[in-house]
């Protein structure tokens, strides 16, 4: 372990004599409005008292989750040590979704916890999808009764032909909603559209092109049948939901969606052509960027910000305040959206999909992942760093965890830690002294020698991943070194 072992790692941290013991029971908390207001806290630790200091309650609960990891790993043997830290980027997330399999309340407390212990200060809650919703709508019933069971599970070799579903209450919500704020991070839910809507139109099919019976999904994919996006009723329909959404989340962002949105149906669609030319647009992705505009409008009334999947940049339509999650830039359209002033958080797929195997993302690559993008002018336009787990094939909550951890912990240090101080080698040292802890808190890690794995099993496991469905480009991104 390092001598002072602390993930991630403090931006300054001296070891001011490592042969004497701090005193940890005579210990201050202070405030001081000069200091930065955003978690910037300083620590300091000697044999005979020990101060911890920062401008506001968020600081101080920092500097504690310092202290905790510290009092964990070094017992009553904590060096004395002076901390002066800072986040990197304001935005460090995780993203849990809790529609291709859920999770108990209890697990989900579980994994916040930990992430709030490696200062992550966002919580994306994934709750609706083509194959469930799981926010317990009263404006809408018809979303609970039709839309949060699904008939039968076939994702990847798994096929199970038992009913599953559920939904959270408002009261679990809110519960999951109080239990980030004590520790100082925000709720961000995501209502995925128009596309990945499937759940919903088949409770309410007459709000989709067609408004034919739709199927509540049993498997992965991206499916034809998306919102119209010229019936006024569909934006009747988000307003009251987003009503409702606004108030179990009371937090600044709510996440629409926006990716993976084939327009196809809205190309013959009657209402959306007629709305297409009302508008003068040329082509359908700016009736999405219409779509998006209309709802961040509303939201904005309503005093909140949206942040979408970089799909919806194929718009030219967009305003300027909206966030975009960066997750496969295909088109290369995030650099120009941050070099015009355009906010992004990091979430790349090839590095930062907690769900695919170490095979095909080790430890390394997601560590060495560098948030901002390559033709990106400044560096500031990157808002923060996310890693999502996708839940299609992670059934329970020990393989949530196993997938998550340690790259939850990489992506945590990238948040956290200047880019200079920053190092692969020395973050697996005090990562692997981490993981009895997670194991008291009931998370466990994938274990040290799973991380990395060698060239040949990379190779083996990723392309038997994609055996089948043959994708040269993917498997060579996957492969590529540990700093593209
Ligand atoms: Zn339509």
């Amino acid at each position: 372990m390092a001598v002072a072992n602390i993930v991630p790692k403090p931006n300054v941290c001296v070891v001011t004599d490592a042969a004497v013991f701090a005193n940890l029971y005579n210990l201050t908390e202070q405030t001081d409005p000069a200091m930065p207001k955003n978690g910037a806290y300083e620590m300091n630790l000697t044999a005979t008292e020990s101060t911890i200091k920062a401008a506001d309650e968020q600081g101080l609960f920092y500097a504690k989750q310092t202290m905790r990891q510290l009092q964990a790993v070094h017992g009553s043997n904590v060096p004395c040590l002076v901390i002066k830290d800072a986040p990197a980027y304001p935005y460090r997330g995780i993203m849990v979704d809790s529609v291709r399999h859920m999770q108990s309340v209890q697990e989900l407390k579980k994994i916040i916890d930990a992430a709030a212990m490696f200062k992550f200060n966002v919580f994306h809650w994934h709750l609706s999808d083509d194959q469930g919703f799981r926010f317990e709508s009263e404006v809408f019933p018809e979303l609970i009764k039709e839309s949060s069971v699904r008939p039968s599970s076939d994702f990847g070799k798994v096929h199970d032909n038992t009913p599953y579903g559920g939904y959270y209450t408002k009261e679990q919500m809110k519960e999951i909603v109080d239990f980030c704020h004590e520790r100082f991070i925000t709720v961000i839910p995501e209502f995925d559209l128009p596309g990945h809507m499937s759940a919903v139109l088949h409770a309410k099919p007459e709000l989709s092109c067609k408004g034919e019976p739709v199927a509540i999904k049993t498997t992965a994919g991206i499916f034809p049948d998306i919102l119209c996006a010229g019936k006024q009723e569909v934006f009747d329909f988000l307003f009251k939901l987003f009503d409702e959404v606004c108030e179990v989340f009371p937090d600044q962002y709510i996440h629409i969606g926006g990716d993976e949105a084939p327009k196809k149906y809205w190309k013959t669609c009657p209402h959306c052509q007629k709305r297409k030319a009302e508008l003068g647009f040329t082509d359908e992705e700016q009736l999405q960027g219409y779509m998006t505009c209309r709802i961040a409008d509303y939201l904005k009334a309503k005093g909140r910000n949206v942040i979408c999947w970089n799909e919806t940049l194929a718009s030219d339509v967009l305003p300027k305040d909206l966030v975009i999650q960066n997750w496969m830039d295909k088109k290369k359209k995030c650099p120009s959206f941050a070099n015009k002033g355009g906010r992004l958080i990091y979430s790349d797929y090839y590095h930062y999909y907690t769900d695919y195997p170490y095979d095909m993302t080790p430890v390394a690559k997601t560590y060495n992942a560098n948030p901002v993008i390559k033709g990106q002018k400044a560096k500031e336009n990157t808002l923060g760093v996310e890693a999502p787990i996708w839940t299609e094939h992670v059934r329970d909550f020990a393989r949530l965890c196993y997938m998550t951890w340690p790259r939850f912990a990489a992506v945590s240090e990238t948040g956290w830690t200047k880019p200079q101080n920053k190092n692969y080698n020395d973050f697996k040292e005090r990562m692997i002294a981490l993981l009895p802890v997670l194991s008291d808190m009931g998370i466990e890690a994938a274990q040290p020698k799973e991380w990395d794995p060698n060239p040949f099993t990379r190779l083996f496991g990723t392309t038997s991943f994609f055996a089948g469905t043959v994708n040269k480009e993917m498997i060579l991104n996957f492969l590529k070194g540990n700093n593209d």
